[in-house]
């Protein structure tokens, strides 16, 4: 069946429903520094949230600034990050941002878009990240894995490249929910859009709703 992208109207009333059905969704890593954020969120890529959390627990307490990090040894990075994917590249890469960062910042995190993306390992989607949830700066939304699914199925976008999926969602969200945004996707996917097999029947904008408003896109086999 052809995409089917929802008109503003639709949009807006979609961003409202999920907005007020996960109104506690909030960022899911541990951190209480910047620097701290941007290790986790290097950790975080195809890595389950509890495993950063337990390996940031060990982590954070043997390193507190991007000097520590720039000054580590990669083997031991590398002994207490093992348990999550790509251990290796993700230690060379927070070690080398935290170089960079002491070089560059005199080891303060920085907060403008176009100086994150230039650290190893931070994408725009890190960067989002980084800004919205150490610094209240809000430039965009962050495109993870879920948002990338859900704004496909639920029509919000017809595009898979992230940043294009960034640029759409820019102009149908108002901007007072990009904050929240990812994270709204990514509850409203772990409990009832789920990736293999979403529960459609008990979707606040699914066929049962009173509204009906999901599209549905490429959408094969519900529950
Ligand atoms: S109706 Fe189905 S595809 Fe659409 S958002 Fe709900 S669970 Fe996902």
């Amino acid at each position: 069946m052809a995409f089917k992208l929802l008109n503003d109207r639709d949009a807006g009333e979609v961003v409202t429903i999920l907005e007020r059905e996960y109104k506690d969704a909030h960022y899911y890593l541990n951190f209480k520094t910047p620097i701290d954020l941007v290790v986790a969120a290097i950790l975080s890529a195809q890595t389950h949230d509890d495993v950063v959390n337990a390996t940031t627990q060990v982590l954070f307490s043997k390193y507190k600034t991007a000097k520590d990090y720039a000054n580590a040894k990669p083997e031991d990075v590398i002994n207490i990050v093992k348990k999550v994917s790509f251990a290796g590249n993700k230690a060379k890469n927070i070690i080398n941002t935290c170089k960079a960062i002491e070089k560059n910042y005199g080891g303060k995190v920085p907060d403008r878009m176009e100086q994150l993306v230039e650290l190893p390992g931070i994408g725009r989607k890190t960067a989002n990240t980084i800004l919205i949830n150490a610094y209240g700066i809000v430039e965009g939304i962050p495109v993870d894995t879920w948002v990338i699914k859900l704004s496909y199925r639920i029509g919000l976008s017809g595009n898979k490249d992230p940043e294009k999926i960034e640029q759409d969602l820019m102009k149908t969200i108002v901007k007072k929910y990009w904050h929240n945004w990812a994270y709204v996707m990514k509850a409203h996917g772990k409990k009832i859009c789920q990736s293999i097999v979403p529960v459609c029947s008990k979707c606040p904008i699914g066929p049962n709703s009173t509204n009906k408003i999901c599209p549905r896109n490429g959408v094969t086999k519900s529950a």
